[in-house]
């Protein structure tokens, strides 16, 4: 059996960042360090993305930054936002594996392992990232945040199909409550459209649901992902209305037009899918092993942003290593925990109600909107945001 001082179970976005903090702070020059990871390669699988409110590791996987962003409710009432001071980057996570392991690889303290078979859990200090929950599918009690991005490449410059004015590769939309066609429409579900401009051919479309479990079903077989991304090219007149014709004629074209295929002005670049959990795992005190990632509850419930609080907990154990088994648990600041707490009681008892209170949270100043939702706002801004809140729905959903 292999003794390691320290074992990273888990070698993603919390695993590799937190071994990555420790490395370049000489915290393993003397230590010895296994990370269990199952997969077989590392490949582009994630885009990370958040407003730069501190600064990380990763500024050289940043594939773009953005500084105006847009919100759209369902009526196509639009509010935009333009913020130097707190860039929105999106980092490739493609980028950030090959970066990461190229320099932990150097290190002959380090090690990989596909399991745990041979490695002796019992002595060393245990990082982990592991989840241990009901998948998403399988889910019917939890919210969850689910989508399918794609990077779709047009022929024809985008701007020749939306119109110069309305393409904007410096502009992203956060949340577009007003692309869903009314097939898909149900209250009880919240679905957006959030559109990552890459470059003149190039855009990032990512069709974003929260629901419990599951993906909902249509009776289609690629609802409702793909109706909302071909509606988004249907209404850039990319393509044609691609729903039209009998049952087998339309899962025919859906078929072709999602994997790329079918249509002479666009390909597919990238493909993403996901769920993020919208609750945070149960976290028992084990002694010497600490939850971090996803399990560590690093994920914001009310926006599903992990990436930057990861990156602040990996630099908190980096500066507690010496002494990891005594240090105060990590957690967000309490005063987000209860909002979020509150917020997802909401969400449950008022999904009909989430789009205009996602779209006022953006009606304030730009700075302030930034700061709650990315962990980093003073009392002033916190009751600038409260203040949107619809007051009764809010003060109810503390008691139930
Ligand atoms: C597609 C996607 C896009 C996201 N985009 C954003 C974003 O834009 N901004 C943001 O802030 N957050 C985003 N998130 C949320 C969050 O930042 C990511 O989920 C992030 O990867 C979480 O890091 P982690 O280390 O906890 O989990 P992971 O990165 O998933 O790493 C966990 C690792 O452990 C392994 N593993 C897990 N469970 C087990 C097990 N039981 N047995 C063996 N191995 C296991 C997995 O193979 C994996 O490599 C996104 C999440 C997803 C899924």
């Amino acid at each position: 059996m292999k003794e390691f001082d320290y074992i990273i179970l888990g070698g993603g976005c919390a695993g590799l960042s937190l071994a990555y903090e420790l490395e370049i702070y000489n915290k393993l020059k003397d230590k010895t360090l296994a990370i269990i990871e199952p997969r077989e390669e590392y490949i582009r699988d994630k885009t990370w993305s958040f407003w730069k409110v501190s600064s990380h590791n990763f500024e050289d996987c940043v594939k773009k930054s953005w500084a105006l962003f847009n919100v759209k409710n369902r009526y196509g009432k639009e509010i935009k936002h333009y913020i130097n001071e707190y860039p929105y980057q999106a980092i490739d996570s493609g980028l950030f594996y090959k970066k990461v392991l190229n320099t932990l690889k150097k290190n002959k303290n380090i090690s990989f392992f596909k399991n745990t078979n041979d490695i002796n859990l019992n002595k060393s200090f245990i990082f982990n990232s592991f989840l241990n929950i009901k998948k998403f599918k399988d889910d019917k009690k939890n919210y969850w945040q689910h989508f399918l991005g794609l990077e779709i490449e047009t022929k024809k410059k985008l701007g020749y199909w939306l119109g110069n004015n309305e393409y904007n590769t410096n502009e992203f939309t956060l949340m577009d409550f007003d692309t869903v066609p009314n097939i898909v429409k149900r209250l009880s579900e919240i679905n957006f459209m959030y559109v990552l401009p890459i470059d003149e051919h190039k855009v990032f479309l990512e069709t974003t649901w929260i629901s419990k479990g599951g993906v909902p079903e249509d009776g289609f077989k690629y609802a409702p992902y793909s109706y909302q991304i071909l509606e988004q090219l249907r209404r850039w007149s990319i393509i044609d209305n691609p729903f039209l014709g009998s049952d087998e004629e339309v899962d025919d074209r859906i078929d072709k037009l999602m994997k790329g295929e079918g249509s002479e002005k666009f390909k597919i670049n990238y493909r993403e899918q996901g769920a993020i959990p919208l609750f945070h795992p149960e976290y028992k005190r084990i002694k010497n092993q600490i939850n971090i990632g996803s399990v560590g509850g690093m994920t914001r419930l009310s926006t599903g942003y992990t990436f930057l609080n990861i990156q602040e907990h990996s630099n908190y154990i980096m500066k507690n290593i010496d002494n990891i088994s005594e240090a105060k648990i990590f957690e967000q600041n309490k005063k987000y925990l209860f909002f979020d707490k509150i917020f997802m009681k909401v969400l449950e008892k008022h999904p009909e109600k989430m789009p205009e209170i996602f779209f006022n949270i953006f009606s304030g100043f730009s700075k302030s909107i930034i700061k709650f939702l990315s962990n980093k706002s003073n009392i002033v801004e916190d009751l600038s945001i409260i203040l949107k809140m619809p007051k009764w729905t809010f003060i109810k959903g503390l008691f139930k």
